[in-house]
């Protein structure tokens, strides 16, 4: 077998990806090529390591139990952070509804609505967009807010089910 040349290490990774390849072939006999795609794998070992891990399987089964034992302010506090998503969804869709421009569409339009679903749906589009160039930073904030603390409290609540990292 002739020496080839090494390749592209994109092609050795795209090849990778694949399981097969020229490319592929060449590094199992090709000291630098094996040393790249080893240190390729040992990253990617790292990577999958600090990226969050998956929770563990019984992590429904742990968090039930525990809410079912937690007493009621507990559970309450889980509902009314539900709501509290809920209703500043509702919130959101009501201000995109109230936002003047979609307002006017809908007053003209609120006859036609049912068989003009199009205008309906351009009328919010405009309010989405009238609220995102005003408010887009805000709304953005709160939702990231909001996202922030129901996965604390869902942490929160698993907190006792070891993590894969801790067992
Ligand atoms: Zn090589």
């Amino acid at each position: 077998m002739s020496v080839q040349p090494c390749p592209d290490l994109e092609v050795l990774f795209a090849e990778l990806e694949e399981g097969e390849g020229s490319a592929l072939d060449h590094a199992a006999d090709c000291s630098a090529c094996s040393a790249v795609l080893e240190e390729h794998r040992l990253m990617e070992q790292d990577l999958y390591r600090l990226a969050d891990p998956l929770p563990p399987p019984t992590l429904v089964a742990s968090v039930m139990a525990r809410v079912a034992t937690e007493p009621v302010p507990q559970r309450r506090e889980v509902w009314s952070g539900l709501t509290i998503l809920m209703s500043s969804l509702i919130g959101g869709l009501g201000i995109l509804v109230m936002s003047d421009q979609a307002l006017g569409r809908l007053g003209t339009g609120v006859a036609s609505l049912l068989v003009e679903g199009r205008l309906f749906v351009e009328g919010v589009l405009s309010g989405a967009r009238a609220l995102w160039s005003t408010e887009g930073l805000a709304v953005a904030a709160v939702l990231a807010f909001l996202l922030l603390t129901s996965l604390a409290g869902l942490k929160r609540l698993a907190g006792s089910a070891p993590t894969p990292s801790e067992a």
